[in-house]
């Protein structure tokens, strides 16, 4: 069997017999075996069930579904019955699921067939999967760097050919960010798009699950399966979900032909590094080749948006966070003499620092006497940046920019540093905090790492998404490179 092949093709070769889903599996969870003790992409493997539901598949006896045998791997933020789920965290590395979460389900009754879960930042709070208690990521591009955070092993095993897909969840740019730097396309669909059921909770107004794959055609394949109302999350959309996949398959030539691209001034100004805007202009002259209208545009709140996400993700992560206490499920402590030592231990050993940091500042910010300083104030600030963006769109239909102000940074670099660490998620955390749709598409390189380009669109138009991605890569091959030594 030889890759790469794109899901579209994957499916229907595997519709003709010409594949089965027991090969399919067999293909990547050997690459796994091969590359995952350098990469350390993945948290808990599940290859015995993998193979069993594979053969499951091809005898017949499970449901089929558009997705048929596809091998995909999950976050592991994602509950998943039966597969350990520990979001990165000491505190769950003993908590196994006793049920599915609704993209977990979905994506199994479209037909894929799960591999394993993915290495993360502890609890999503990172922008380099160095927080994970299970130890760093290495990038597939240059091993003694990043992939990103933080669903970074969910991007570094697309870029590695371990799976040709995989879920993600983006907070504040946890799947963009980490597409970028890892070579891969990533959507955040629309807040609401799809279900947070199931999804352990970061910062529930911010937190929206999406996928990882090689274009954006595999990504509408992924999302048109997870995509749609939920009724056991509340802030998930009752909206119809439209034809991603049609959309794309039947797209002509023109599609980006007198589209208005909008440049925000503010994400092209100081701070950018210089070899990463060459990439960032020559992937915008591709559009304008294409027919695209470029347009400068200004959202003049985008300074705002560091400090306004981190008072808003901690303090919602500092109440979400209170429930694990050593007491139902999760971590204990051991031996504690009473109820207060069982939760101060429980939790000042289950948790990272970097966890601790993010409940304290939330429980700072959300103090009597702080309230309203800092976090009523983030809230005001949220509403100016989503308005800048409301505005912007009544001008554009599409708004391009860089994902991140460089390419992957070496591990250890930040560490020490997390002031500097969040900075680095200034042209991701203002989509976010409106609530909006979002990629990143592989662009070039710089210095041999992965450039994205950033692309956002209005509410809900995540077709018009997708498909500007799917022109650009009609044209382009960047999506296609992969890292020297996983071929
Ligand atoms: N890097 C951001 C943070 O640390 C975003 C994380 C995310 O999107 N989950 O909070």
């Amino acid at each position: 069997m030889s890759y790469p092949r794109s899901i579209r093709e994957l499916v229907a070769e595997r519709a003709a017999g010409k594949v089965s889903a027991a090969e399919l599996s067999r293909h990547f969870l050997d690459r796994i075996a091969a590359h995952d003790e350098t990469l350390n992409a993945m948290i808990s493997g599940c290859a015995d069930t993998a193979r069993e539901r594979a053969a499951a598949l091809d005898a017949g006896g499970a449901a089929d579904g558009p997705l048929a045998g596809l091998p995909i791997a999950h976050k592991d933020i994602f509950c998943t019955r039966g597969v350990r789920t520990s979001c990165g965290s000491r505190m769950l590395d003993n908590f196994v699921a006793p049920y599915d979460a609704t993209v977990v389900e979905r994506l199994a009754a479209a037909g894929t067939v799960t591999l394993g879960k993915t290495n993360m930042d502890e609890f999503a709070m990172g922008s380099s999967n160095e927080t994970s208690f299970y130890g760093p990521v290495r990038n597939p591009w240059n091993t003694d760097y990043v992939p990103g955070g933080s669903s970074g092993g969910s991007a570094a095993a697309v870029a590695a050919g371990l799976v040709p897909a995989a879920t993600g969840t983006d907070t504040g740019g946890s799947i963009r960010q980490p597409a970028a730097l890892c070579g891969v396309t990533g959507i955040k669909p629309t807040y609401g798009r799809v279900s947070r059921y199931g999804m352990i909770a970061f910062a529930s107004s911010l937190d929206q699950g999406g996928c990882f794959a090689r274009s954006a055609d595999d990504c509408a394949h992924v999302l048109q399966a997870m995509a749609g109302f939920d009724e056991r999350d509340s802030t998930c959309v009752e909206r119809d979900v439209p034809d991603y996949v049609g959309a794309l398959g039947g797209q002509g030539d023109d599609f980006l032909k007198g589209m208005r691209v909008g440049l925000p001034k503010e994400y092209f100004a100081e701070g950018l590094d210089d070899a990463s805007r060459k990439v960032i202009d020559a992937a915008i002259a591709e559009f304008q080749a294409q027919g695209a209208e470029i347009v400068e545009i200004s959202l003049p709140h985008t300074e705002l948006a560091v400090s306004t996400y981190y008072v808003l993700a901690p303090a919602e992560a500092s109440s979400n966070l209170a429930r694990f206490d050593g007491v139902r499920y999760g971590y204990r402590c051991e031996n504690p003499v009473d109820l207060e030592d069982l939760y101060t231990r429980s939790r000042g050993e289950g948790f990272g620092r970097e966890v601790q940091r993010r409940i304290m500042v939330g429980a700072y910010v959300l103090s009597a006497g702080y309230y309203d300083a800092y976090y009523l104030k983030a809230q005001k600030t949220r509403r100016l940046i989503a308005r800048d963006f409301s505005d912007a769109f009544e001008n554009v239909d599409l708004i391009a920019a860089p994902v991140t102000q460089a390419p992957a940074f070496k591990l250890g670099e930040k560490l020490d540093d997390p002031v500097s660490m969040y900075l680095n998620d200034v042209y991701t955390l203002p989509a976010s905090l409106a609530g909006l749709p979002g990629m990143s598409v592989p662009a070039g390189f710089v210095d041999g790492l992965p450039v994205g380009l950033q692309l956002l669109a209005p509410w809900f138009e995540e077709t018009r998404l997708l498909g500007a991605a799917h022109a650009y890569q009609q044209n382009t091959d960047w999506h296609t490179k992969r890292p020297a030594g996983f071929e």
